[in-house]
């Protein structure tokens, strides 16, 4: 894949630290030649994306708020005038309640929905829109969701109704862009030991029972979600837009516990 994004400048947004998707994502694109820019949630987190930026060879690290317009537009315009134009974006940013990430859907404040729904899936459109003015030679848009938008899966809740409606919005993206050559697509992750996943309840059970019953009887790693991120954002890719696409050890398939699954 050495040659595969040669050339290449994407933006990755949602590195917290080695753990994270965006991690996998970044060292993926990175060994494929890609030229990376990050941005990173306030102060505390510079110091943990700073040095991992570093390691890639990039200097461009910035800070964005996703929930505040001003800091998006700051964002953009720093990369406008560091690169000129851009190729592909990595968002891989979610966040509600912890206290509400367990329990009962039912059970949701208007406060913490709202929330929830701007940070987790309104904010996609806003990089999005912002994004398009740059890629100018077309462009890939990727983001993260999770098998909980589809099914019902314990204490997901909230979470599980914003990503509904970003895998919604992933497919109105890709026809209103479709036209200038950028393409938006989803990876809908198996269950990952991150800092945003620690928060959601009974979180160890579940990576558990993926094992137990995905056919490949396994969790996914990092590096996995990069490599078929790599292939989104890249040529490889280039007649797939509007899609989610499952990278979860195929948990999603399965409809029935299987037989051979250990009495947990
Ligand atoms: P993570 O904690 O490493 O990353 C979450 C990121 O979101 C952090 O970098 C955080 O700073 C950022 N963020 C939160 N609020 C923000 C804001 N207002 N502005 C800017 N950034 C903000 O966890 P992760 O698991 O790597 O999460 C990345 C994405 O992957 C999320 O969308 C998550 O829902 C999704 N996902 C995770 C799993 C999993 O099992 N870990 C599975 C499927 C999908």
């Amino acid at each position: 894949t050495a040659q595969l994004m040669e050339g290449k400048r994407g933006l990755i947004m949602g590195l917290a630290n080695d753990k994270s998707i965006a991690w996998g994502i970044a060292k993926a694109c990175a060994d494929a030649g890609a030229e990376l820019a990050f941005s990173y949630q306030g102060e505390a987190l510079k110091k943990r994306v700073g040095p991992l930026a570093e390691s890639l060879g990039s200097d461009i690290v910035l800070p964005c708020d996703v929930g505040d317009e001003d800091s998006i537009d700051a964002l953009f315009a720093a990369l406008e005038e560091k690169w000129g134009k851009l190729d592909f974006i990595v968002h891989a940013i979610g966040f509600s309640d912890k206290s509400e990430l367990r329990g009962r859907y039912v059970d949701t404040t208007r406060g913490n929905f709202q929330m929830s729904m701007d940070i987790s899936v309104y904010s996609f459109t806003a990089v999005v829109q912002r994004a398009e003015k740059l890629m100018t030679d077309g462009g890939s848009c990727l983001t993260l969701t999770y098998y909980g938008a589809e099914k019902v899966m314990p204490h997901y809740n909230v979470m599980g109704v914003a990503k509904a409606a970003l895998e919604a919005s992933v497919r109105y993206l890709a026809e209103d862009l479709g036209k200038n050559g950028i393409r938006v697509n989803a990876i809908s992750a198996g269950t990952i030991k991150t800092l945003a996943a620690s928060g959601i309840g009974d979180f160890r059970l579940i990576m558990r029972w993926n094992e137990y019953n995905s056919p490949l009887r396994r969790t996914v790693t990092q590096e996995e979600v990069g490599k078929s991120a790599l292939y989104l954002l890249s040529d490889l890719g280039s007649a797939v837009t509007g899609e989610v696409h499952h990278v979860d050890a195929g948990y999603h398939v399965v409809g029935m516990k299987a037989v051979d699954a250990p009495d947990i």
